[in-house]
């Protein structure tokens, strides 16, 4: 029985019923797949915990229903991240429990996908005795496929190809229910800055086409719900220079669709940093008032040691051309502490930087040698120890800058997307981000009144460095007043 399941790679995947349970199976090739448990565990970035969702879509053609829970899965998959150090090291600590629960539950099929598969994948599978396959992150929508094998008695085997065709070209797939979509638009990096793993783990730049990109958000909002999305990239400011498209575009494009409320994109490279889209940020309506702009450090000499292609100056230049473009745009960014002989001086940039630009948060990293990148074979004089001091210090710096620019919000009202609950101290709190990516808790009106993916003007209460909080003003519901 055909059924248009099934993908062109690979076997034809039908959907059958057992003739006495009357259970739900999948067929696909010489397998026959029932209902079956697949547990993920993902580290790092946006864009693996989007590729996981993407493989979960694909998976469930195949039978595969998602576990929390380790124990009783079926199918173990990590999706790994290479870009720090610490990630690696859960990643092997967490791969080395599931041997036991392989040995004690009998058969576990184990894959590992991802950044560190695609750069080590064929060692993983010669050193770990109980890992099943390793796949690359090329080949994320051949997962089925890969499950197939190891199923249909396959083992020890690895996938890590590149994906050679001109365009990229894809379909947003996602399965959970939330109006929230992560919509990739372009994947690779082709910028190599010297301490940075992504272009040996996800290859060249290639941009998705604006009009494929444009339908699939209008199916989105069409049929799924989705009122606010996120487009992803590694460097999405150099979306569409092959096809002479620009993100800049994109958005005002993507502003049309009807049905969609908020448009938020991640990350940014300031070189790439366009005049249209410092304009865009003036006149776009659905364009979020918060940027995402990674600087790494304060310092001229530093960003010459990692390639960066910009000075501080070029930067908070950036900076003060988007706030004349939007004055109520909120900015935050990315450093690393203690690259490779980093001086004290260098340090002190930095600080200055942080104090200079006002960032509403920063996501701040000890510098992390990844092997075959240029960084990780500088000459380097710091220590380890070294470097978390500075970290720590820097850390403590920016808190007081947050803390200071947040205490202006008390009194502001705010409008927030409700994304979850928190219990603090016995209480329980709503919480959802802003426009402006703040997140902000509230107490609910009555105890059982439910917010879930409601948008709620909230008036801020009190705030600290990290959120607000405040008492809800009103609820609209789902859809937000125009
Ligand atoms: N594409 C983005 C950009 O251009 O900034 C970010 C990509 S990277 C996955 C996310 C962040 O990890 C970077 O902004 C950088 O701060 C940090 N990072 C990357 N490589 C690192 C390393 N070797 N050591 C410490 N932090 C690193
Ligand atoms: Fe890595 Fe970002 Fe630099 Fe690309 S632009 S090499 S992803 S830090």
């Amino acid at each position: 029985m055909e059924t248009g399941l099934g993908n062109q790679n690979g076997p034809i995947e039908e959907i059958i019923y057992d003739s006495e349970t009357g259970q739900k199976l999948i067929k696909k090739g010489t397998v026959t797949f029932p209902p079956r448990k697949v547990f993920f565990k993902t580290f790092g970035c946006q864009m693996n915990y989007h590729d996981t969702e993407r493989m979960l879509f694909h998976l469930k053609g195949l039978n595969f229903t998602q576990t929390e829970e380790k124990e009783e899965a079926d199918l173990i998959l990590f999706n790994t991240c290479a870009v720090r150090d610490l990630a690696n090291t859960k990643f092997y600590s967490n791969l080395g429990e599931t041997k036991r629960l392989k040995a004690n539950k009998g058969r576990v099929v184990v894959g590992v996908g991802g950044c560190v598969a695609q750069t080590e994948g064929k060692e993983l599978i010669k050193k770990y005795k109980h890992l099943d396959f390793a796949f690359g992150t090329d080949v994320i929508d051949s997962i089925n496929d890969l499950v197939y094998r190891a199923y249909a008695g396959e083992s020890k085997f690895k996938m890590n190809a590149w994906d050679r065709s001109e365009n990229f070209s894809i379909e947003t797939k996602i399965t959970h229910g939330s109006p929230q979509a992560f919509v990739n638009i372009i994947k690779g990096c082709n910028k190599y800055c010297s301490y940075c793993i992504v272009p040996y783990t996800r290859g060249k730049e290639k941009s998705r086409k604006m009009a494929e990109i444009v339908e699939d958000v209008q199916r989105l909002v069409k049929y799924q719900g989705i009122q606010e999305i996120t487009l992803l990239g590694q460097n999405v400011n150099s979306f569409g220079k092959d096809n002479n498209e620009s993100l800049a575009q994109l958005i005002l494009e993507l502003e049309k669709i009807d049905g969609l409320e908020l448009i938020r994109y991640t990350t940014s490279h300031p070189y790439d940093v366009s005049d249209e889209l410092i304009a865009v940020h003036g006149i776009a309506k659905k364009l979020s008032r918060h940027l995402h702009l990674p600087v790494q450090s304060g310092s001229e000499t530093v960003l010459n040691r990692m390639l960066r292609e910009y000075t501080p100056e070029h930067f908070l230049n950036l900076c003060e051309k988007l706030r004349l473009a939007n004055p109520n745009i909120v900015l935050s960014t990315d450093i690393i502490v203690g690259f490779p002989n980093e001086t004290e001086e260098e340090f002190q940039q930095t600080l200055e930087l942080l104090k200079k630009a006002q960032f509403d948060f920063i996501y701040s990293y000890a510098f992390s040698p990844r092997p075959g990148t240029k960084a990780a074979i500088m000459e380097d004089s710091l220590t380890d120890k070294e470097r978390n001091t500075r970290l720590r210090q820097l850390q403590k710096y920016q808190l007081e800058i947050q803390t200071q620019i947040r205490s202006k919000l008390v009194g502001q009202t705010m409008r927030i997307l409700v994304d979850g609950t928190n219990t603090m101290r016995g209480i329980l709190t709503w919480k959802g981000r802003s426009n402006c990516n703040r997140i902000v808790h509230f107490h609910p009106e009555a105890v059982d009144q439910n917010y879930q993916w409601h948008w709620v003007d909230v008036e801020i209460t009190s705030a600290t460095g990290l959120s607000c909080t405040g008492k809800i003003k009103k609820d609209h519901g789902r859809i937000p007043p125009k």
